[in-house]
């Protein structure tokens, strides 16, 4: 009946007599293309075990079920909240002591100075290198989602029966997508932001009730760290107050623009697409090597690695302000509060690094001798223009690129976000410079062009749009410049692309990571299904199948799914559906359903004995715990037989062979595909479904089967 699987019989037909175990029989074994990364499973696997299990489960079970994902939200938001409070009190604090110590040993001898600004440097790794700490903060958020969802740690013997609720990837990655949003929501203080970047560089696949459950655990965050934030302020929290949150509130500042600044302002964003599409190249080429060279010589040089570029990011930040000449501190501005120069360890502008005189600072120093959340915000800052040189400006830019190209992808977790906006927020800086000698007569801020540079940087390297525009009008807490964010974000994102991909994309590709991009090359409409397919041999089951030639092809190659097909009385080939790789393991490990017998369960007219605790077959599929290998099986298991009717998906995605593969693309983002069955044309068509079919009366039945299929 089928071609397919005509072609697809030759290749199983050979496989249990293959003596030497030939894996070239299989077909496709030798393409695979080296990834070691599979994919997660979104579509609910049908079964008959699922179906039982469903028609067990009472109104009341999917009532509980949807509490518990609701409860774990919470958690995920209190957690990570609480994780960024932690961190953001350390940070300071730890930062807050280095500067102090250095400045006062500094007054006693130089080089001790510097010997405890290494140390304290090295020490702190993440604290003086040229990386954010939002990244961790999203990968905190990710790990406690992904404990809740697998229910604890087998691994670390911290598993509760209780916690093991969820028993599919979709639920597990809806979890991980709270978590996420959970991170940048702490990170930056931006709830809203920490949705969007959930569903515009999380998720592959999208849904509506997600969205809820995303923005609960942002909102919950936001509560979290707000009232963290209030106690701290009270001065319980040592060097940590109000600053430390990526916040840099930089309201009162430039309150309108003129239509002469749109030309520089959007030629800050081809800069930022320019500069951001150099940096992923870069990071690219680095990361590479890395891989395939640096990191395979063990973790020894992974941490001899930090440690140097620690090193060198202490010598640079502080040699280079040595080279710097010290310039007089500006007319005193009481109203400000700024202090020039800085009283000694502490945080602010105006530094005094070795100047000559006591009343001047050093502008080089002001920028390396801060946190990065302290140097943004002098450089976002309106109040306090010209306090840094172009000169400084520049040489600070050239070097920070350098290192956090350099730094990004080393050993330690790493945001891209603060030194993105560190880098964008320089060259914003300059170009404003350079407008306001321009054009005097303009009410014009330098860290308006701050800002901006900042935006352009990030959407130039991340090609965020919405939610980085969103992350930066919550952070800056300016709505009025939302128009010029918009535009300077377009205008980078379209330079950046006329070049490369994203960092994230271009990252995940490099990690094997099988990510779609969100629209199909242009190529590709003209290839079909069938094309894509080639001459590949399809590796499927019989639905009654040999304990041994399981074995042999779970072996034999790396797929996760197979089709399974069943021969009708009249001798015609049926697909019944397709069997998943887990599944199988799990069958085999647990032995219960083997039989004697060659034949179907139900051949005798029964219906399908349930033997097995078909519960197993709903838990995480993704959990690579078991592998073929770990599987005992004796001489005479190998002898036995498994029916895989009831625990064969029956209702496979299926498209017909000359489908575009523009097509197949898009149902695989769409509706987050793992596997899809190429058939030939089909002969007969035996009814019609349009959307008035889909509008069923809600009923009490019709509710709970919507409920339990789609919303929990
Ligand atoms: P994923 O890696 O996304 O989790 P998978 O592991 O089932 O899915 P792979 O084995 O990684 O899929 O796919 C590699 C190649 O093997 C693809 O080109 C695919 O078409 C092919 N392939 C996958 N399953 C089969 C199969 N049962 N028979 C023949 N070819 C297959
Ligand atoms: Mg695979």
């Amino acid at each position: 009946m089928l071609n397919g699987m005509e072609t697809a019989k030759l290749a199983w037909s050979r496989l249990p007599n293959s003596e030497d175990g030939e894996v070239d029989e299989v077909g496709v074994s030798k393409k695979i293309d080296g990834s070691s990364v599979e994919s997660l499973d979104y579509e609910v696997i049908e079964n008959h075990a699922y179906r039982e299990e469903q028609a067990q489960r009472g109104k009341l079970y999917v009532g509980y079920y949807v509490v518990v994902k609701w409860f774990f939200a919470l958690l995920i938001g209190i957690g990570t909240g609480l994780a960024a409070v932690f961190i953001n009190i350390s940070v300071e604090n730890f930062a807050g002591w280095k500067y102090s110590l250095t400045f006062a040993i500094i007054q006693k001898s130089y080089i001790a100075g510097f010997v405890v600004y290494i140390f304290g440097s090295i020490g702190s790794v993440g604290g003086g290198l040229a990386l954010g700490k939002e990244g961790p903060l999203v990968h905190t958020g990710a790990c406690i989602a992904s404990l809740l969802g697998q229910g604890g740690s087998t691994k670390y013997h911290l598993s509760s029966r209780w916690l093991q609720f969820f028993n599919s990837d979709r639920d597990r990655r809806d979890l991980v997508t709270c978590g996420c949003a959970a991170g940048v929501a702490a990170a930056f203080r931006a709830p809203v932001g920490g949705v969007l970047f959930a569903l515009e560089e999380v998720t592959s696949w999208w849904r509506s009730q997600l969205m809820w459950r995303v923005f609960f655990t942002s909102a919950i965050v936001a509560v979290v760290v707000r009232t963290a934030m209030r106690w701290c302020k009270s001065g319980k929290c040592g060097h940590f107050g109000s600053g430390g949150f990526i916040i840099w509130d930089i309201s009162g500042g430039q309150e309108d623009y003129s239509f002469e600044e749109l030309l520089p302002m959007a030629v800050i964003g081809v800069i930022g697409g320019l500069l951001g599409a150099l940096f992923n190249q870069l990071t690219r080429y680095i990361t590479y090597w890395r891989r395939n060279y640096l990191h395979k010589k063990g973790n020894r040089v992974k941490i001899i690695e930090v440690c140097l570029i620690s090193l060198i990011t202490s010598v640079i930040s502080f040699g280079l302000p040595l080279f710097r000449e010290c310039t007089p501190c500006p007319e005193p501005d009481p109203s400000s509060g700024i202090k020039c120069p800085r009283p000694p360890g502490m945080y602010g502008n105006y530094v005094n690094f070795f100047c000559g005189k006591d009343n001047e600072y050093n502008d080089l120093a002001t920028i390396f001798f801060n946190t990065q959340d302290d140097a943004i915000r002098n450089l976002f800052s309106a109040k306090t223009i010209h306090e840094y040189s172009a000169q400084g400006l520049l040489t600070f830019l050239v070097m920070f690129y350098t290192l956090a190209v350099v730094t990004f992808g080393t050993a330690v977790p790493a945001g891209q976000f603060v030194p993105g906006i560190m880098i964008g927020s320089t060259y914003g800086r300059l170009v404003g410079m350079f407008v306001v000698s321009f054009y005097k007569k303009l009410n014009i801020e330098e860290g308006t062009y701050a800002l901006l540079g900042a935006a352009s940087f990030l959407g130039g390297s991340m090609r965020m749009t919405v939610s980085l525009c969103v992350i930066m009008v919550e952070i800056t807490n300016n709505l009025k410049l939302l128009p010029l964010i918009m535009l300077v974000l377009l205008i980078s994102k379209a330079v950046g692309d006329a070049f490369n991909e994203g960092l994230y994309e271009e990252q995940a590709r490099l990690r094997g990571i099988p990510l779609l991009e969100s629209r199909p090359k242009y190529e590709m409409r003209k290839m079909t299904a069938k094309g894509v397919c080639g001459n590949r041999k399809v590796v499927y089951l019989p639905r009654v199948v040999k304990v041994a030639d399981i074995v042999f092809i779970l072996k034999s190659n790396n797929h996760n799914g197979f089709p399974v097909i069943d021969h009708a009385r009249s001798g015609e080939t049926l697909v019944t559906g397709l069997m998943l790789r887990s599944h199988l393991l799990v069958l085999l490990q647990s032995k219960v359903d083997f039989q004697h017998s060659p034949l179907p369960n139900d051949s005798r007219g029964g219906s399908l004995p349930i033997r097995h605790n078909f519960s197993e077959f709903v838990k995480p599929v993704s959990s690579k715990g078991i592998s073929i290998h770990d599987i005992n099986l004796t001489p005479d298991d190998l002898e036995m037989y498994i029916d895989l009717a009831p625990f064969v998906n029956p209702s496979p995605y299926i498209v017909s062979e000359d489908m575009s593969i523009t097509k197949v693309y898009n149902l695989f983002r769409q509706l987050g595909l793992r596997h899809i069955f190429v058939v030939p044309r089909v002969s007969r068509v035996i009814g019609m479904i349009t959307r008035k079919d889909l509008l069923i009366e809600d009923n009490e039945d019709s509710a709970t089967v919507e409920l339990q299929s789609t919303s929990v």
